[in-house]
């Protein structure tokens, strides 16, 4: 009989959370920092994605949850999240080294500015967006991200197709057309974790198995969710401290079980997932 090949992905399934340790404080579940939400431009502002990702780090059990919100956003606090500290450029840029940083949510043309010291000092990394756009674009910021394999930085980037397909300089219909190989050739040449987004997302690192995601439905498919999954990763990251191949893949499988526990007959909205717990 011919042997039956070994799959090229494994379905992710994670192992259960251990409970949290009775003397434990907000430091042991680590320090998430969003960084996006452009101000008002050209008639357009992008507040709400980054406040989407804080939130769901928020709900996912981060130790404390910080916001940077770009162009010097008006807001002091948010009333529906109080526990969400708002923090200015300088504040924001002096924690990097002690945080697990989102970057890019809502973040428009005002990120690629902050995006060479986000690259350089973050302790671990969630791109996405805006800013997955910004490296695309710009060589210096790419060759900045592919540094921080070497300096020992893990990175997850968290592309939709067309962000993908902007990272690989093709087009969607390629991406599509073989998400395993786009993911991984991506997660190879920039030496980063790539969760390439979409109904069965991929999950993709140097050197170990591909893994696609089995949760999910399409009533993901709205406005601000993929905010959410960065926030989620984010939390799961600080608070959980295991590498960034399990990290995306477990949060990639609870944002999807989360839409799959949602009443299939009600649209869902990213806020309602940003605040739902399994
Ligand atoms: P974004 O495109 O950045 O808004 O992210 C959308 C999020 O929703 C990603 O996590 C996608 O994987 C998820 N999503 C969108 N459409 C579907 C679908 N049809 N099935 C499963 N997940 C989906
Ligand atoms: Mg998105």
């Amino acid at each position: 009989p011919v042997p039956t090949p070994a799959p090229t992905a494994w379905l992710h399934h994670p192992a259960p959370t251990a409970p949290r340790r009775h003397a434990s404080h907000k430091g042991s579940f680590g320090d998430v920092l969003v960084i996006g939400g452009q101000g008002l431009h050209a008639g357009a502002a992008m507040q709400g994605a980054a406040i989407l990702a804080a939130t769901a780090a928020l709900h996912q059990g981060a130790g404390r949850v910080f916001l940077h919100l770009l162009d010097n956003g008006q807001l002091a606090h948010l009333p529906q999240t109080p526990e969400i500290m708002l923090r200015s450029q300088v504040a924001a840029l002096a924690q990097l080294g002690s945080s697990t940083v989102v970057c890019g949510c809502g973040g428009g043309s005002s990120v690629a500015a902050l995006l060479p010291k986000v690259l350089e000092h973050s302790a671990r990394l969630v791109l996405d967006a805006d800013a997955l756009n910004a490296v695309a674009t710009d060589a210096v910021l790419r060759q900045r991200l592919k540094n921080r394999q070497a300096n020992g930085l893990p990175t997850i980037l968290t592309p939709h197709p067309l962000e993908a397909a902007r990272l690989l300089a093709t087009n969607t219909q390629e991406v599509q057309a073989d998400r395993l190989t786009a993911a991984q050739s991506l997660a190879d040449t920039l030496g980063c974790t790539v969760l390439l987004k979409g109904s069965g997302s991929i999950m993709a690192s140097p050197n170990q198995p591909p893994r696609i995601n089995p949760t999910g439905n399409a009533r993901l498919a709205t406005g601000g969710t993929g905010d959410v999954l960065a926030g989620m990763i984010a939390a799961l990251w600080a608070s959980q401290g295991q590498d960034s191949h399990t990290t995306a893949s477990d949060a990639a499988y609870l944002h999807g079980q989360l839409a799959d526990a949602w009443p299939a007959h009600r649209p869902l909205t990213a806020s309602a997932l940003a605040q739902m717990q399994y």
